[in-house]
C-alpha cells in the first residue's frame, strides 16, 4: 500500500495570501485523514479537488485557533455525503467541548456521528495494517505529534515456488500468502516460508507541529519515509524560537538527521518571512539535512514501498 501525503497549508498563527495554515491530509487506499484543520483549510481541499468530504479521522494537535477554527465549517459540509461510519476526531481535551458548542450555538446539522477521542501519549490507534502514535510535544498548550505508520507486510508471493510444489492455483495461493499452512491433496504440509519472501516494510509518515525543540521526538520519528515538521523560524531566531515554544528549520533538520528520516518537509512557517525570503528556512536546514524540502501549499508527496 502507498500513502499519498498533501500539504493542504504551511502558514503558522495566521493564513497569508497564497499561504494557508498548516494542515495535512493523507490518502491511503480509499481513506482520508486530516491533520489539523485551520480557517481556509477546506478551500486547499476544494483546490485539490480530493473528494474530502468523507473523511475517515482528523487528528488535532492542539487547541490553538490557527489548527482548529476551520473545523465547524468542516464538518457541517461533510453532512453533503451520506455517510454510515462514525467520523473519528483525535485531540487534547477540550476539542469535544469546542466542537460541541459551537455546533449548539450555531445550529449545526451534522448527519453522522462524531466520536471524540481525548488523546494520550502512544499507540491511540491500530488495525490490521496501520497504527498512529500521539507523540507528546512541548507548546504554550497541551500538544501531540502524530506518526502514522504502516505495519509489516507479508513477502512476495512466488508463484514459481507454488508451482513447483504443486500448490494448485486458487483458494491455497490465498491462505498461504495469509500466512496460513496448508495441506495438500498428498498430505503434504506447506507453510507460508516456502512460497513467500522476507516481509515487506510499510512506509510511514509523521506530522509534528507546534513545539520547541526536544531530543526524544527523533526516537518517536525514527526513519519514517516523509517527516513534516515545523521549522518556524531561522538560526538567528532560535530565542524566539525557544521563548515561544517552536522550532527553527535547523532544529526540525536536527530531528530528521537523528531519526534517519527519509525526507524532511518544512511546514508552519512565520508570517514575518514572506515568500522570497522562506528560502532562508531551507537552506539553514540543509545544512544539516540535505533532503530537506520546503512545503508549499498543495504540494503531494507520494510514499511508496520499495518493492
Ligand atoms: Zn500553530
Ligand atoms: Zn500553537
Amino acid at each position: 500500500m502507498s500513502l499519498e501525503v498533501f500539504v493542504l497549508g504551511t502558514s503558522g498563527m495566521m493564513p497569508l495570501p497564497g499561504r494557508f495554515l498548516t494542515s495535512a491530509m493523507v490518502r491511503r487506499g480509499g481513506n482520508l485523514y486530516l491533520f489539523d484543520c485551520g480557517e481556509g483549510t477546506q478551500v486547499s481541499l476544494k483546490m485539490l479537488n480530493l473528494h474530502w468530504k468523507k473523511i475517515d479521522s482528523i487528528f488535532i494537535s492542539h487547541m490553538h485557533a490557527d489548527h482548529v477554527t476551520g473545523l465547524p465549517g468542516l464538518l457541517m459540509l461533510s453532512s453533503q455525503v451520506d455517510r454510515n461510519e462514525p467520523l473519528y476526531i483525535y485531540g487534547p481535551e477540550k476539542l469535544k467541548e469546542y466542537v460541541e458548542s459551537t455546533r449548539r450555538m450555531l445550529d449545526m446539522y451534522i448527519n453522522y456521528e462524531i466520536r471524540y477521542v481525548t488523546v494520550s501519549p502512544g499507540i491511540m490507534y491500530e488495525d490490521d495494517e496501520f497504527t498512529v502514535e500521539a507523540v507528546p510535544l512541548m507548546h504554550t498548550k497541551p500538544c501531540f505529534g502524530y506518526v502514522m505508520r504502516e505495519k509489516m507486510r507479508p513477502g512476495e508471493f512466488s508463484v514459481e515456488n507454488a508451482k513447483a510444489l504443486g500448490i494448485p492455483m486458487g483458494p491455497l495461493w490465498g491462505r498461504l500468502q495469509r500466512g496460513e499452512d496448508v495441506t495438500l491433496e498428498n498430505g503434504r504440509i506447506v507453510h507460508p516460508g516456502e512460497v513467500l519472501g522476507p516481509e515487506r516494510k510499510g512506509v510511514s509518515f509523521a506530522y509534528i507541529t507546534d513545539t520547541m525543540y526536544l531530543n526524544y521526538i527523533a526516537n518517536h520519528v525514527k526513519d519514517v519515509d516523509l517527516l513534516l515538521c515545523e521549522g518556524m523560524f531561522t538560526r538567528d531566531l532560535a530565542e524566539d524560537a525557544y521563548e515561544k515554544k517552536h522550532m527553527t528549520s535547523t532544529q526540525a533538520a536536527a530531528i530528521a538527521r537523528d531519526a534517519n528520516a527519509g525526507k524532511l518537509g518544512l511546514i508552519h512557517y512565520s508570517p514575518r518571512f514572506s515568500n522570497a525570503e522562506l528560502h532562508f528556512l531551507r537552506d539553514e536546514a540543509k545544512e544539516i539535512f540535505e533532503n530537506t524540502v520546503l512545503c508549499k501549499d498543495r504540494m503531494s508527496f507520494e510514499l511508496k514501498n520499495a518493492d
